[in-house]
This record gives C-alpha cells, structure tokens and sequence, in this order.
C-alpha cells in the first residue's frame, strides 16, 4: 500500500491532481474537506459542529478530524494505496496519523508539496468560487484567513514529513498536464 499525502496551501490544486492520480496509478482518494462538506449537507450532529470552522475559514478539531480519518483508514482496509487531500494540516494531526497507520501495518510513503505563490492562490480561489458554490470560495476574507491558517498551523506540516525523509517539492504553476507530469516524476522516483 502506497500513501501519499498531497500537501498544499488552499487553491493549490490538490483536489485537481488528486483526482488525476486516483486514476493514473488506480489509488483511493480522501479529502476530509469533501467528508465534512458532507456531513454539513447531511446535517449531521458532526456536521453541525463543523460548519462554524468551514465558514470563518479556521480548521476544525483535530480529534474530529482524525476520527474521520480512522474511520476511512478502517473501511478501506484492502485499497492499493490511497492519496490523502487535505489531511493531515496540523503536527499533531500528523503525529496521530502515524500512529493510526502504524497500528495497522501502514506508513505515509511520500509527502508531495504543491507550491504556489500566494496572490496566485487567492486568484484561483475566487474564480473556483465562481463555480464550485462553496460559501468559503466566495469571500476574499475567508479565502486570506485560510491562507493565514495555513501559513501559521499547517505549512509546519511539511518539516515534520522532511524531518522522515518523505518530503518533495513540486513547483505547481503552469497548466494541469505539466504540474500532473512533475508530481508523477516525482512519485515514480519514489515507489
Ligand atoms: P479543503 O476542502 O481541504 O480546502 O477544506 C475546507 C475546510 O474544511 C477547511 O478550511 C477547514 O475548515 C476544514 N478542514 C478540512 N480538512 C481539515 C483538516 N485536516 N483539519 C482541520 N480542518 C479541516
């Protein structure tokens, strides 16, 4: 089983590539972004304690979080290999997951860094708004109080994986094909 943590500041394409690589290398794909966008929809007791966080843009619980995590790691005990968007965005996030994957025979295999200038960012973001009808793509506050939130709790993510020796970095402007190509290159080196 090959697990690979796709990292990023929001608007860096993670959920675009995710659902490329899902195909070319046949891995299952989790965003807990989509999960608790779900269970917001669904109005579920979990759902009601996460929209406030989704939509001030700060993140939500930890222990919430990685009980999501778990969850999926327990139903989808017989993929090849999964990518993981979005998750995990904090150390002790991180910190907990190894300890989830190691109960049960699994590691992270690499850490792919998505990097993208922030103003780039913020740009990609109000125009997925446009689109996506995601309340928290459509307001330039939100979308800048996420970016903040990545730069002071998430971005620590990375050294924490570097420190493993489990880190790359993919220069991730230019069209989805080239950033598609880097990010293969980089994991074929890895497998
Ligand atoms: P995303 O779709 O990955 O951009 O996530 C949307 C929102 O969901 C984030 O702004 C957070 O409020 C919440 N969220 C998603 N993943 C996590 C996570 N791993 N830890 C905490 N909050 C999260």
């Amino acid at each position: 089983m090959f697990n690979i943590v796709l990292f990023g500041a929001p608007g860096c394409g993670k959920g675009t590539q995710s659902e490329l690589l899902e195909k070319h290398y046949g891995l299952a794909h989790v965003s807990t972004g989509d999960i608790i966008r779900g269970e917001i929809a669904a109005k579920t007791p979990l759902g009601e304690r996460m929209h406030g966080y989704i939509e001030r843009g700060e993140l939500a619980p930890d222990e919430l979080v990685v009980g999501m995590i778990e969850n999926y790691l327990d139903a989808h005990a017989d993929v090849a290999g999964t990518i993981f968007d979005g998750f995990p965005r904090t150390t002790a996030q991180a910190e907990a997951f190894d300890r989830m994957l190691s109960a049960r025979g699994l590691e992270v295999g690499l850490m792919v860094y998505m990097d993208v200038p922030e103003e780039e960012l913020v740009k990609r973001i109000l125009l997925r708004g446009k689109v996506s009808g995601r309340a928290d793509d459509a307001s330039e506050d939100v979308i800048r109080n996420r970016i903040k939130v990545y730069n002071a709790q998430t971005a620590v993510v990375a050294d924490y994986y570097k420190a493993q020796g489990k880190y790359e970095k993919v220069p991730s402007l230019g069209t989805i094909e080239e950033v598609f190509d880097r990010i293969c290159k980089v994991i074929d080196s890895r497998r």
